[in-house]
C-alpha cells in the first residue's frame, strides 16, 4: 500500500505492506487526510518526527473485533491512551502520561492507504456530513475544547487572533456559541470566510490593536509574536486561550500577565461530539476552507501546497 513518510524535513511516498491490526483495533481503509499546520511542524522538526504523520482524516473500517464496525464511514480520536491509569480513569485519556498520538507520537498516521486505531477511538460519521466535511471534526474538536475550559456565555465578546484554518474554526464556533466574536488576521480572503457567516473581522494593517482591551483573547496567530499581542490586548484579570502550536520556545514577558493577573489558558485536543454536532446542524461551515485536492500519491506537493501563503486546507485524497 502506499504510505507517506516524513524524515528530516522529507516527504517521500512509500510502498509498504498493510498494517497488522491488534486486538481491540480497527483497520480503517483511507478516504480524505487532511494536512494540518502540525503536519508542516513536524516537518520542521517538531517532536524529532519520523514516520507516517497525519492525524486528520475520514475513512471507512475493513477489519474489527465489532463486526458492525465493518463497512462504517469513521473519524477518530488521536491520542492513544492506555485505559488503566489514574488519568484515564478520572476522565480524558487525552492526559494519559504513557498515550501515543496518531500520526505524531509513537503510532503511524493517517497519511497512507490503511491505518488502525483503537476501536473506543472511533466515530461514525452520521450520512448528513460529507467526507469533506468529516474531515475537519478533528481541528473543529480542538477548536471546541475552549468552552470546556473557559465558561463562555452567549454574549460574551472574546478576540480571535489569526485568520489560518484553526483561527477560522475557531471564530465560527464560538459565533455558533453566540459569543460576540471579533476576529484579527492579515488577510481579507480568509477574513472574508468570517465575515460571510456574519462575524466582525478587523484586517491587522501597522494600525495599533486595541490594549488591554478584552476580557478573553484566543491566540490562534501560530506566530511566537503571537502570545505577547494576545496578552497587550487582554483587560486585567482576562483570559488568553493559547491556540497556536509553535516549534521552539515562544519569549512571554511574565511582567504585565502578573501584573494585569491574566489567566493563560492552554489547550489543545477536544471532544468529538460538539464538533459533530456543529457540522450536522452546519452551524460551522467548512466547505470554503478547502483549498486543494491532492492525490496521497502526490504527498510530496501537497505538503508543498499546504506551506504556501494564502493556502488554507490541503486535503490527501486516497485514491
Ligand atoms: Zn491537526
Ligand atoms: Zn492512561
Amino acid at each position: 500500500m502506499l504510505s507517506v513518510h516524513l524524515e528530516k524535513g522529507l516527504v517521500e511516498v512509500r510502498d509498504v505492506p498493510q498494517p497488522e491490526r491488534r486486538e481491540g483495533f480497527a483497520t480503517i481503509r483511507l478516504v480524505l487526510g487532511g494536512v494540518c499546520n502540525t503536519d508542516l511542524e513536524l516537518q520542521r522538526g517538531y517532536y524529532g518526527f519520523t514516520g507516517t504523520p497525519g492525524h486528520e482524516f475520514v475513512g471507512v473500517v475493513v477489519a474489527a473485533d465489532t463486526q458492525t464496525l465493518v463497512g462504517k464511514r469513521v473519524i477518530g480520536e488521536i491520542n492513544l491512551n492506555c485505559g488503566n491509569c489514574s488519568w484515564c480513569a478520572r476522565g480524558p485519556g487525552r492526559h494519559c502520561p504513557t498515550r501515543t498520538v496518531l500520526g505524531i507520537v509513537g503510532h503511524p498516521g493517517a497519511f497512507q492507504e490503511y491505518l488502525t486505531l483503537p476501536e473506543r477511538n472511533l466515530h461514525i460519521v452520521p450520512d448528513s456530513i460529507s467526507d469533506e466535511a468529516a474531515v475537519f471534526v478533528e481541528p473543529l474538536a480542538a477548536a471546541c475544547e475552549i468552552l470546556d475550559q473557559v465558561a463562555l456565555t452567549a454574549g460574551d465578546e472574546i478576540v480571535v487572533l489569526g485568520d489560518g484554518k484553526l483561527g477560522l474554526l475557531i471564530a465560527q464556533m464560538l459565533h455558533a456559541h453566540g459569543c460576540r466574536v471579533r476576529q484579527f488576521g492579515k488577510h481579507e480572503a480568509k477574513l472574508a470566510i468570517s465575515a460571510a457567516r456574519g462575524i466582525a473581522t478587523e484586517r491587522i494593517d501597522g494600525v495599533p490593536l486595541p490594549a488591554g482591551a478584552f476580557r478573553y483573547v484566543v491566540d490562534a496567530t501560530g506566530s511566537p509574536a503571537g502570545l505577547k499581542t494576545a496578552v497587550q490586548m487582554t483587560e486585567p484579570r482576562g483570559t488568553v486561550i493559547l491556540k497556536s502550536t509553535v516549534h521552539g520556545e515562544v519569549p512571554v514577558d511574565t511582567a504585565p500577565v502578573i501584573v494585569n493577573e491574566i489567566t493563560l489558558v492552554g489547550s489543545r485536543c477536544g471532544r468529538f461530539e460538539p464538533a459533530i454536532e456543529l457540522l450536522r446542524n452546519g452551524k460551522v461551515d467548512v466547505a470554503p476552507l478547502v483549498t486543494d485536492r491532492i492525490p496521497l500519491s502526490l504527498a510530496p506537493e501537497a505538503f508543498r501546497t499546504a506551506g504556501r501563503q494564502g493556502v488554507l486546507k490541503v486535503l490527501l485524497t486516497a485514491v
